[in-house]
């Protein structure tokens, strides 16, 4: 905490300053309590007042996302803040399984079936989608059926919105532009070649999943209709 959060909280300040958002990105499960400790410093941090700029990212393939999500509520509630969470499914699922399996704990931090992590990102952005006084969700997605979702739950589509990554589900995403009363922003990585290798490693592991493209036509053939709330 000494060395760590003066460094973020200086980056932080400079966003501010910039009138940027910025988002702390989620990594492995056994760095999510460290980075909370971090999150709740800065968001209690009066130097922050003014600026709804900062910005949390919620992994919904963990075990723990719906408490965190609780949690950053409350604590946004409890210091008068509004922030923004990006909710993401995650990205370091073979990962969080192999070390698991290496230390040789009984379960896993991260849902071990794909219908799993879906489900689970659904019940998050339902939760957050009644969070929206003191949350921004921006729903990180490239999944069809899970951005039909999210439209399908969705009482007021200014509340929110939706975000993808450059270079990847860019049909989707203009499908979602096309309808006029959605957002998204783009998230662009920038740096050097050197800096950005891992970045693109991780993308091409990503692309090899397929589950939004069966989904897209029916997307195109059926807009959503609000009459088929299940909710
Ligand atoms: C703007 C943006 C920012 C992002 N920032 C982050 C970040 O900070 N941290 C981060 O971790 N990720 C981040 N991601 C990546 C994200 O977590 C997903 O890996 C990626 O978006 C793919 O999910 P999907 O909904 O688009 O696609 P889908 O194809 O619907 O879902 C793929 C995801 O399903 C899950 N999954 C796959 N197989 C299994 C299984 N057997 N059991 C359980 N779950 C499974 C994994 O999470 C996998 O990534 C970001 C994505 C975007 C668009």
């Amino acid at each position: 905490m000494a060395e760590l959060l003066p460094r973020v909280r200086d980056l932080v300040l400079q966003a501010k300053a910039a009138n940027m958002g910025f988002n702390i990105d989620a990594e492995e499960a056994d760095r999510l309590s460290l980075s909370l400790d971090v999150i709740a410093e800065l968001i209690a941090d009066d130097a922050l007042i003014g600026w709804d700029g900062f910005g949390v990212v919620v992994q919904a393939y963990g075990q723990r996302a719906g408490p965190v999500l609780d949690w950053l509520y409350a604590l946004a509630e409890r210091h008068n803040r509004r922030i923004m969470v990006r909710l993401v499914k995650g990205a370091y699922w073979d990962t969080e399984i192999k070390r698991a399996q290496v230390t040789g704990i009984d379960g896993f931090p991260v849902f071990t079936r794909k219908p799993a992590t879906d489900v689970s990102y659904i019940a998050n952005a339902r939760q957050l989608l009644g969070m929206t006084d003191r949350i921004y969700p921006q729903f990180a997605t490239h999944n069809a059926h899970t951005a039909a979702a999210i439209l399908d739950m969705a009482e007021d589509l200014s509340a929110f919105e939706f975000q993808k990554l450059h270079g990847m589900g860019d049909a989707l995403h203009a499908l979602l532009m096309k309808r006029g009363d959605t957002r998204c922003r783009v998230y662009a990585p920038v740096g050097a070649h050197r800096d950005l290798l891992a970045y693109l490693v991780r993308r091409l592991l990503e692309n090899g999943t397929s589950s939004s493209t069966i989904w897209l036509t029916k997307l195109e053939l059926a807009p959503f209709s609000k009459s088929r709330r299940t909710r």
